[in-house]
């Protein structure tokens, strides 16, 4: 809830303070509820629109026989911008919607073996390094929603992907309460100054100037919103040049005695 100030027996400009103090709390958690709706509708709006166009664009690079080089690549290069501009725009809405605790969570057990070892099938195809599952032979589950919990995996490991120059692990374990997963990756590492800052909306750590990954700088405010949402812990441990390991802790499921 908001902050409130309140003063029994204080003098008169004191109280006259307190009362300015609260009419803005108010006035400030009603705007920043009018921006978070304002955002959700708009992305919403400009997604649908920016679907049609993508879909143009996809059917002219399909069936465009008669296009020169330099047409063709104008086009793909609409694509991909129209392409990321959604993702984007997705992004913004699911952010919205946990901001404003629209996002529903479904939370069941979980075997983190199963979840880990298809999310690393999936990535493999579209890595270059090996990825690795490290993990004790007996299953270890938590307390999560699952899709969401993909999501979130699927994420960092991209992420991993993206900025890594070698094999990457997933590693899963467990103590008396908590499920623990890290996924680590041997790549440029994240600077102690970005560190608590890289869960940030939009936040980046390259400059701009030498930026060579896409992305939007969303990606980690997503993750940190939805394991939080399943009541669990996002933290990272990171080496410029060596690598980073990003851990997440969730609630063990205990099944009823
Ligand atoms: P995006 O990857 O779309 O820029 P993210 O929110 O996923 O956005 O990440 C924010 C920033 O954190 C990235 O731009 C990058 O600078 C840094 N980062 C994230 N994951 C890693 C990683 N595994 N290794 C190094 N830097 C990373």
């Amino acid at each position: 809830g908001a902050a409130k100030l309140e003063l029994q027996q204080a003098p008169d400009e004191i109280l006259g303070l307190a009362t300015a103090f609260n009419e803005m709390t108010v006035r400030l958690s009603g705007a920043w509820e009018q921006q978070r709706q304002f955002v959700g509708n708009v992305s919403h709006e400009l997604r649908t629109p920016l679907t049609v166009v993508l879909g143009y664009l996809q059917s002219l690079l399909r069936r465009g026989d008669n296009l020169s080089n330099h047409q063709q690549h104008a086009v793909e290069t609409a694509i991909a911008e129209t392409d990321r501009t959604i993702r984007m725009l997705q992004d913004l809405l699911d952010l919205a919607r946990a901001d404003s605790g629209n996002l529903h969570f479904r939370h069941s057990p979980v075997v983190l073996n199963t979840l880990v070892a298809e999310v690393i099938e999936m990535s493999q195809k579209v890595s270059k390094y090996p990825i690795e599952m490290m993990a004790t032979t007996a299953d270890i589950v938590a307390l999560a929603d699952q899709d969401r919990l993909m999501q979130v995996l699927i994420n960092l490991v991209d992420n991993a992907i993206k900025y890594s120059n070698g094999d990457i692990s997933i590693s899963i374990a467990q103590t008396a309460d908590l499920a623990i997963i890290h996924i680590r990756d041997r790549g440029i590492g994240i600077a102690l100054e970005h560190q608590n800052r890289i869960f940030e909306r939009f936040y980046r750590a390259e400059e701009s100037s030498t930026r060579s990954r896409d992305g939007t700088g969303l990606g980690l405010a997503i993750v940190k919103s939805l394991i939080e949402g399943m009541n669990g812990k996002i933290t990272l441990r990171s080496k410029p040049g060596e690598g980073s390991v990003f851990t997440i802790a969730l609630p063990i499921w205990k099944s009823s005695p």
